[in-house]
């Protein structure tokens, strides 16, 4: 077996760091510009820079340098906590950081003119398992996007901040020079630990970042850009999906189609942004008036559609009539236009059995009727309205 002396590791260890810190830099960071990226960041850099300090001090050039390079290393695993709170989305004193890194730079020097240095590691470890310990716990509360994501972070960090707990209380107990403690916590071991961290954790961020930023495209593209309300093509996916499942556990759907009434006049007469306004008007007051569960989408230029679950027809005339009382009194609509109104096309699934596109058509042609019959109602359209 080749043993391998403090100072060899030591390159390897800033070596790898290095290595991490360039190839996260322009893979991760420099693509998303995300807060916990940069933390991420600064902390492999303090790493880096805190073994440099290690080297420089191993091979007695500086004699400072290891008491300094305590502290970065503390700052480093602040910047590990601080990094796990951005990405939760909680707030970073940054103030904060500066005080058990200078804290750690004192305590190295006052250990070493005791002539104690291990005085100065023990606090260096306290603070170090202790950052990472509640880097671990911050990871652990996150409930939020790609959380299962999180949770690996979190257990590999977990690991990392109890080694360092178990090593500042073998440090304490059975000192430096003890075979049991060279076996569990010697300086091998101890930097295979962290180049293990530093490689899981610069991969799960960047695991993190991508499946977020897929996430971000797939949401983008799914919306429409004016309204937000879902795009055509999200609407028919999702509404294909609903309504099959309703259809499933026997429950009615409505869907119901909605059209501007003489939205070509409000253009022509006070602009196109002020039928841009009325589009965005509508919207909101669809989404005020129907529950979370259900669809809306922008079918098509000033037409809308939904899918209500649990409505029947003549629930769906009700929630288009309360849609269009919202219009009315939406606060936003440019001055001087008269209260917009829409006309809206509604067919349910209680007597049929027939697929969207048939269900959209049917509303479509009710609404084409609820147009002819002077605007401003819903119309029911389908064989609900025959039966009836
Ligand atoms: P009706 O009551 O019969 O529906 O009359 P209408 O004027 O609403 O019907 P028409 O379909 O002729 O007019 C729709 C207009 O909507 C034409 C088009 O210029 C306008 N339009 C489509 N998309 C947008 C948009 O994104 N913004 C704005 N401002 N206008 C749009
Ligand atoms: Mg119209
Ligand atoms: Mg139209």
């Amino acid at each position: 077996m080749v043993l391998l002396d403090r100072s060899t590791l030591m390159v390897v260890f800033a070596a790898i760091t290095l290595t991490m810190l360039v190839l996260f830099y322009f893979d991760t960071y420099r693509t998303s510009r995300a807060s916990f990226a940069g933390w991420w960041c600064v902390a492999v850099g303090s790493f880096f820079f805190g073994a440099v300090l290690y080297i420089l001090g191993e091979v007695a050039v500086v004699p400072w340098a290891p008491s300094v390079g305590n502290g970065v290393m503390v700052l480093g695993s602040g910047c590990v906590w601080a990094g796990a709170r951005s990405l939760a989305g909680r707030r970073v004193r940054r103030g904060l950081l500066a005080l058990p890194a200078g804290a750690a730079v004192v305590a190295a020097f006052a250990a070493r003119s005791w002539g104690d240095a291990g005085i100065g590691s023990i606090v260096l470890l306290a603070f170090m398992g202790s950052a990472i310990s509640l880097a671990s716990a911050e990871l652990w509360r996150e409930r939020g996007r790609s959380w299962h994501l999180v949770r690996s972070l979190a257990v590999a960090t977990a690991v990392c901040g109890v080694y360092y707990l178990s090593r500042m209380a073998g440090l304490a107990v059975l000192g430096p020079d003890d075979p049991l403690f060279q076996l569990l916590f010697g300086t091998g071991i101890t930097l295979l630990m962290a180049m293990i961290l530093l490689v899981v954790v610069s991969s799960s961020i960047t695991a993190l970042n991508n499946t977020r930023r897929t996430e971000d495209l797939q949401e983008l593209a799914s919306r429409d850009t004016l309204t937000g309300l879902l795009n055509r093509g999200e609407f028919m996916r999702r509404a294909q999906q609903r309504l099959r499942a309703n259809l499933d556990a026997g429950i009615c759907s409505a869907v119901v189609m909605a059209d501007l009434d003489r939205f070509k006049a409000i253009n022509d007469r006070f602009g196109h942004d002020a039928g841009d306004r009325v589009i965005r008007a509508f919207s909101d007051a669809c989404r005020t008036t129907i529950r979370t569960a259900d669809l809306v989408g922008r079918y098509g230029g000033e037409e809308f559609a939904m899918l209500l679950t649990g409505v029947d027809a003549d629930e769906g005339v009700r929630i288009a009539d309360r849609i269009n009382a919202a219009l009315a009194e939406h606060s936003s609509l440019p001055y001087g236009i008269p209260a917009p109104t829409a006309s809206f096309g509604v067919v349910d699934t209680q007597m049929t059995n027939v697929g969207l596109q048939r269900l959209i058509r049917e509303a479509d042609s009710a609404l084409y009727e609820a147009k002819a019959a002077g605007r401003n109602r819903a119309m029911v359209g389908g064989a609900e309205k025959f039966l009836t």
